[in-house]
């Protein structure tokens, strides 16, 4: 069994067909306009297959693209403002529809989703490890929270009187050899503090890793407790 399993799609790739490529696109959200839609479909009709797939993780894939067009692709999604080449972050981070769209939804999602990716990025530039990020607005887990690395799941806490938006963590789903779904780690907080307790958690992550040991193999190496107290540690300072 391999150590490590994940497959998002995104980048370049040659097809088994000689002299074919398949282009896959990092979409944070699953978010596309209809205007967006109908330029990928003018797309992928001239310069590759006619055809565009989605997938699970809420990004796409353009198949069967000639060698001799993949510049005009590129250059196509980039004027698009599509990402091929894209931060961890951004790559593995999947939230369902939330307070916008769903009637059933505790939270608001995505534009959760859209701040958390960015201010992880912001906050560990280069950050090496790919990652499942998945974010779910309630209980029924349309983000599928327990096959993320990290899955938050939507509630209402109080603060200060008022009812606010809260994420319960579970951490360490993975596919491999440490397969499993992920450990709810009886850990939560408000929306504001979600980026300081994954930054102490991947910093953590950052300084104990031993040689080689990915992100799955360091939290199957924790107990629940060990990782709630890293998540708990003093906040950082603004
Ligand atoms: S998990 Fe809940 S909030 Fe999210 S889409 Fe499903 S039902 Fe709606």
């Amino acid at each position: 069994m391999p150590d490590d399993v994940f497959r998002d799609h995104t980048g370049v790739h040659p097809q088994r067909q000689a002299g074919l490529y398949s282009v896959g696109v990092s979409v944070l959200n699953g978010r596309l306009s209809g205007q967006t839609l109908l330029a990928l479909a003018d797309l992928v009709e001239t310069h590759a297959g006619g055809e565009l797939r989605t997938t699970v993780n809420q990004n796409f894939l353009i198949p069967g693209v000639p060698e001799a067009s993949l510049t005009v692709v590129l250059d196509w999604l980039k004027t698009l403002g599509l990402h091929v080449e894209a931060n961890n972050f951004w790559r593995g981070t999947v939230a369902c529809t939330g307070t916008e769209f769903c009637k059933l939804a505790i939270t608001e999602t995505k534009g959760f989703a859209r701040w958390l990716a960015e201010e992880m990025d912001a906050r560990l530039p280069g950050f090496d490890q790919q990652l499942k990020l998945h974010i779910t607005g309630c209980p029924n887990n349309c983000g599928q929270a327990w096959i993320g690395d990290i899955g938050l799941e939507g509630k209402k806490i109080k603060h200060n009187g008022k009812l606010v938006d809260a994420w319960y963590f579970a951490l360490g789903g993975a596919l491999g050899q440490h397969a499993g779904f992920a450990r709810q780690i009886n850990y939560r907080c408000r929306s504001e503090e979600v980026p300081d307790a994954l930054e102490h958690l991947f910093r953590a992550y950052l300084d104990q890793r031993e040689d080689g040991q990915n992100l799955r193999a360091w939290f199957a190496a924790h107990s629940n407790e060990e990782l709630r107290e890293i998540l708990e540690a003093v906040p950082i300072p603004a």
